[in-house]
């Protein structure tokens, strides 16, 4: 017997070993193997077993055979199907099956000190000898059986006591003392109030009868705007699941993975859920995770990382925000675990739902063209209205911040206590510092687009400009670092402006401030959220970050500041992204009885893409980017993959990078019809120098992912790139910038 074993390094190909004949009937694919590898011990899975021992193991003829050192752990960790998944999306992504295995399982789970959380227990025996015992050893006693017994650390709190105490009744045969493995839990401190499931609406029933149809396996798109109350049917689908013994996942962005979100799941299903995500501890994600694999928790929330979660006998598989660029990992293996949702749900005989007020332009066609199944909501399902939506035209405003109208709704808000959010997409100060002297702009010296320097950000909190690029900063000069003038300048807006100016506006105003600088610190932005949920500000600043998922009842007003800089960016998928924020900035007012109003502030009041967001047109916005798309062959028409190229010196990136363009525009003409491919000029990214590197890309279109990756194992083999030069390939590219 033989058994091909895939091992921690970054290594496209499996490893052949052979099995003692003791471990032939433990050993099953997907386990967790210890094996001999060159004279070290190393750890892999097992991707597959050859009962014969038949097959030719790869290598050289006198490639000796070592046995496997033993199995580590006889619960595999991957079920068949979860291999089954992970080789697809290897394949699809073009990355070895390893950085698959890798990112489908958490760290935590496979660290070498990795177990559960043992702690001493106390229990009240069940028939004590009668003893001598004092007051105090009496009455000890007497809590410990009324408590029916606890763990040792929190008996020693509440009791008043020591261990030695306790572990003397132990002696005396009253109490056992015993170790045993407590959950390390990441709702362990909060209260959840258990819910009911709510009556549905006709909109919100017809939905779940299409997520439940048993003879249509078709992934769902449910296109529900915001407040229609896709939460629920996603509640009451699950609930069917584990009513016949199956489990499901749900995806939320990791940004909406607010404790608020979990809550809603957890008071529905109580113990039943397990959360994954990136603020867990090391030991809450290693016990959730086991949770989930012993089929003790049937339905997981978390971010992009849940679609590989070991559920038992998937039943459903929930996208929410379908849309998300964070569902894309933008490392090795690049897969979109909306994507991955679908393959496992195919893989598994799983239902997958995605849902959005805004789906992805792929998503919708998919529906269009009937390879997804639809379910539409239109209404908001509570006491809340859609809000009215006005664009303002600020192009005669200077660099003014706020216009008459917005100042107008905001001292309206204030007077009636209602809240506010303000959406502005650059953090710091201002954009960029300026010397109104020599008109000498202080740029980062380590970054910069193809024809410009990269301007500094200015934060004003702790007085210095920074990069938002690379991170790196200095003190704010006190003269101009060119001529030396001290009449340096703020231009542009960034939050902290915005916030500045809003208090200069309105003195008696509490305002928050939500970015990447505000909650840097742990918990700050559960504080921050939390603080304007119970009121205590009247306004909300922050950047994307506010964008999604937060459902304030108080929140009448949105403001969105500069609606522009997200519509220049160079992307062809500009106006879809500018269409779904500016809809999910807008679907945060309103929310529960009180209407809603929005403010859109921009330069061009009459673009078709903001006409539409302002409309909450997306059926009639998404027809005419289809059709743009259609004209231009972009996806969803075609397959669109970005290679990338990287490296320290700008000569190499662009000797290369043109090199394999051409090379590659060869290939593609030797394809000769069988297969469509369309490479682009090699150029530099939209940030060509980003913290001393220098990037460039070339833009692949083809007919089918396959024609891309067959393409660029093509590359790769033929002309290897030197060490100072790093090539990857980003697979159904989101960012082109
Ligand atoms: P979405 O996820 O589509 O944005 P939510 O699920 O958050 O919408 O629902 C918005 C609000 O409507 C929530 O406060 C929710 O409790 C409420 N809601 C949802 N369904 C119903 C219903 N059938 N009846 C009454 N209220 C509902
Ligand atoms: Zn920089």
């Amino acid at each position: 017997m033989l058994v091909r074993v895939a091992i921690d390094l970054a290594l496209d190909r499996f490893f052949t070993y052979g099995v003692p004949e003791e471990l032939e009937k433990k050993l099953a694919v997907g386990q967790l193997l210890s094996v001999p590898f060159g004279h070290r011990e190393a750890r892999g899975f097992a991707m597959e077993i050859d009962r014969d021992g038949t097959a030719e193991p790869e290598g050289t003829a006198d490639y000796k055979i070592r046995p496997i050192g033993g199995i580590a752990d006889e619960t595999p960790f991957f079920s068949h199907n979860l291999l089954r998944l992970v080789r697809s999306v290897a394949a699809y992504t073009a990355s070895p099956v390893e950085s698959v295995l890798k990112t489908a399982l958490p760290a935590a789970v496979l660290k070498k000190n990795a177990k559960p959380q043992e702690l001493l227990f106390v229990e009240p025996a069940l028939s004590p000898e009668p003893v001598k015992l004092t007051k105090r050893q009496e009455w000890l006693y007497a809590q410990i059986a009324r408590l029916g017994g606890g763990w040792m650390s929190q008996l020693c709190r509440e009791l008043k006591t020591t261990p030695a105490s306790l572990k003397q009744l132990g002696a005396l045969g009253l109490v056992k003392v015993a170790v045993r493995a407590k959950r390390r839990d990441p709702l362990g401190n909060r209260r959840i109030l258990p819910t009911r499931p709510l009556p549905l609406n006709d909109e919100q029933r017809m939905a779940l009868e299409t997520i439940s149809l048993p003879s249509d396996p078709r992934p769902v798109l449910l296109f529900g705007v915001t407040g229609s109350g896709k939460t629920e049917v996603y509640l009451q689908a699950i609930a069917r699941e584990l009513e016949a013994c199956r489990g499901a996942i749900v995806m939320v962005p990791e940004i909406a993975l607010t404790p608020q979100t979990v809550q809603r799941f957890a008071s529905r299903f109580g113990d039943r859920v397990a959360v994954l995500h990136s603020a867990l501890s090391d030991g809450e994600r290693y016990d959730e995770w086991h949770r989930i694999r012993s089929g003790e928790a049937q339905v997981v929330v978390g971010p992009r990382s849940a679609v590989w979660a070991p559920v038992r006998n998937l039943g459903l598989i929930v996208v929410d925000e379908e849309h998300e660029s964070s569902y894309k990992q933008d490392e090795t293996p690049r897969y979109h675990a909306r994507d991955v949702a679908v393959l496992r749900g195919a893989v598994e005989g799983a239902r997958v739902v995605l849902g959005s007020a805004t789906p992805s332009l792929e998503s919708w066609r998919n529906a269009r063209t009937g390879k997804y199944a639809l379910a539409t909501m239109t209404k908001r399902a509570g006491a809340g209205t859609l809000p009215t939506v006005h664009l303002v035209d600020v192009s005669q405003l200077g660099g003014a911040i706020f216009s008459r109208e917005l100042l107008d709704a905001i001292s309206l808000r204030l007077k009636r206590h209602e809240q506010t959010i303000l959406f502005l997409n650059r953090r710091g100060y201002s954009r960029q510092v300026v010397c109104e002297a020599c008109g000498h702009v202080i740029e980062c010296p380590d970054c910069s687009t193809p024809d410009r320097g990269l301007p500094y950000t200015y934060h004003r909190a702790d007085s210095c400009l920074r990069c938002h690029v690379c991170g790196g900063w200095i003190p704010l000069p006190e003269k101009c670092p060119e001529c030396g003038a001290a009449r340096l300048t703020y231009q542009g807006i960034g939050t902290q402006r915005a916030e500045a100016a809003l208090k200069t506006c309105f003195q008696e105003a509490h305002v928050l401030r939500m970015d990447a600088d505000s909650t840097s610190r742990k918990n700050s932005h559960d504080d921050i959220l939390g603080a304007f949920r119970r009121g205590e500000a009247d306004v909300l600043i922050g950047t994307q970050m506010i964008a999604k998922g937060l459902d304030f009842p108080n929140v009448t007003l949105v403001g969105v500041l500069n609606a522009d800089s997200s519509l220049s960016m160079p992307d062809f998928r500009a106006a879809e992204r500018t269409f779904q924020l500016l809809a999910q900035v807008s679907g945060r007012a309103g929310r529960a009885e009180l209407p809603g109003e929005v403010f859109i502030q921009t330069r061009n009041p009459d673009d078709g893409v903001l006409k539409a967001a302002a409309g909450a047109d997306y059926v009639g916005f998404a027809a005419h980017e289809l059709e743009e798309r259609k004209l231009a062959d972009y996806p969803p028409y075609c397959k669109l993959s970005v290679l990338n190229f990287k490296s320290k010196d700008l000569k190499t990136v662009g000797d290369w990078s043109c090199m394999y363009a051409a090379s590659l525009r060869n290939y593609a003409a030797r394809l000769q019809g069988k297969a469509r491919l369309l490479v682009s000029e090699a150029m530099p990214s939209a940030v060509e120098k980003a913290d001393g590197w220098y990037r460039w890309q070339i833009v692949l279109r083809a007919s089918s992912n396959a024609v891309i990756t067959g393409a660029w194992r093509w590359i790769v083999a033929a002309r290897p790139a030197p060490s100072s030069l790093r090539v990857s390939l980003d697979i159904d590219a989101l960012n082109l910038v």
